[in-house]
């Protein structure tokens, strides 16, 4: 394949679409374990929240036609039946007009009521009776069987991402273990004869491995399960045996660095010989990013990622992240900011490019700046809060112009 053959963004994830049946097992986890992970199922209701119609204050359950008209200056009394107990069923009835039961907070409804009277707006003159100084409406201070949650309601969807509120929501229905997507497996290798483990002393020439810690953080930022091969050194027969055990192991196989033409890049061979191996894409038209290599073996992802750590992490968020998406049927959504672009930028027509940038906060309005730098500079992105994403035929952005920021 040659790589100056380069795909578009989009026609690489078509190409992912046509190419994976992304298969992912279940597993069951318990509510305290469930935040952050991926629902599998749609969860439908199966009973109605709450089960009994439930008072949404403390005071009186009442009939609201027999205090219609009922005021501070003209009061009404009521005859007190009752008292309705915290976590018990109503027993009573309202069943003549004029009647009231007390009922607390979360308490039930008695029969033949229909709202229910604040307590600062009653006087109790002695134990049976009460008197009265608001006129409610039907259903006042009320919630319905089944307001929260309908029965047979479709109350959360497959794919969504558990958070807080969700699992309120599961454990208000009485789901205290949930089916979510098991956490897929990432393989992380990184490639390189100059790259050293960041514990070691450098000598000249060399360079501590940045894209295997990049790519953990990455990997479990977004829900998955890092895995480390370590180093590996330009040679083919120890890249192919590691990237076999790797897919072997996994879900999704990167293998950082070695991605281009050079004489040592060994990534595409690795994977046009691997058992069932096909070499799918070499070369995407994205700045930066463009040496990436996507490939199969025994149905299997594997991404050859560039090794300019900026490349690196920029493919694992368009690319990789799109693959994981699609595994677990989750889709991120996430909303940009409008800021102001401080500069002129120029940039080359044919290729998509994600732009860093760092954004300053003018008071009445957000600047964005590029944060410039060769993408061999790492500290390009720990400056930057996030990208621009300028689409393939556009030339750049004009100074003043309002641009989208995405979070990094
Ligand atoms: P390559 O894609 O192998 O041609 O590498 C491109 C550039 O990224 C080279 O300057 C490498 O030294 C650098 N590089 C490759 N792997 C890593 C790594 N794991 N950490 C930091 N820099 C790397
Ligand atoms: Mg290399």
């Amino acid at each position: 394949m040659d790589m100056f053959n380069v795909l578009t963004v989009k026609d690489t994830s078509k190409l992912i679409d046509e190419n994976f049946s992304f298969a992912i097992e279940s597993e069951k986890v318990t509510l305290p374990h469930a935040t952050g992970r991926i629902l599998k199922n749609d969860i439908i209701a199966d009973e109605n929240v709450p089960g009994f119609r439930r008072s949404t204050v403390d005071g009186y359950a009442v009939n609201s036609r027999d205090l219609f008209g009922a005021s501070e200056s003209i009061q009404s009394i009521l005859d007190l039946k009752g008292e309705i107990l915290m976590g018990q069923e109503a027993l009573g009835i309202i069943s003549v007009p004029g009647q009231c039961y007390y009922v607390p907070t979360g308490g039930m409804l008695p029969g033949g009521s229909d709202s229910v009277v604040m307590i600062e707006y009653s006087e109790k003159l002695d134990d049976t009776t009460i008197l009265v100084s608001k006129s409610p409406s039907p259903g006042e201070n009320v919630v319905e069987v089944g307001e929260d949650i309908r029965k047979g309601e479709v109350v959360i969807k497959k794919g969504t991402r558990l958070r807080a509120y969700e699992i309120g929501v599961l454990s208000s229905l009485g789901f205290y273990e949930v089916d979510v997507c098991k956490k897929p497996r990432i393989g992380i290798i990184s490639t390189g004869d100059e790259v050293v483990h960041p514990s070691e002393n450098i000598s000249q020439g060399q360079i501590r491995d940045i894209n295997t810690y990049l790519l953990n953080s990455l990997a479990e930022e977004n829900g998955c399960v890092p895995v480390a091969y370590g180093l590996v050194r330009d040679e083919y027969e120890i890249l192919k045996s590691i990237v076999e055990k790797a897919v072997n192991e996994c879900d999704i196989v990167l293998i950082s660095g070695g991605s281009s033409v050079g004489k040592r890049d060994n990534t595409p061979k690795v994977i046009n010989d691997l058992e069932n191996g096909e070499l799918l894409v070499h070369g995407i038209s994205v700045k930066p990013g463009k040496p990436t290599i996507i490939g199969k073996a025994k149905e299997k992802i594997i991404f050859g990622l560039p090794g300019h750590p900026l490349a690196c992490s920029v493919i694992f968020q368009i690319m990789v992240k799109y693959y994981i998406e699609r595994l677990t049927g989750h889709k991120e959504t996430s909303y940009p900011i409008s800021c102001r672009f401080k500069i002129n930028y120029h940039k080359a027509k044919g290729r998509e490019e994600f732009l860093p940038v760092k954004i300053e906060d003018r008071g009445t309005e957000l600047i964005a700046s590029p944060v410039f730098g060769k993408s061999g500079l790492i500290t390009s992105f720990s400056k930057a809060w996030g990208y621009i994403r300028i689409g393939r035929n556009e030339e750049g952005i004009r100074e003043g112009q309002i641009v989208s920021v995405y979070k990094f």
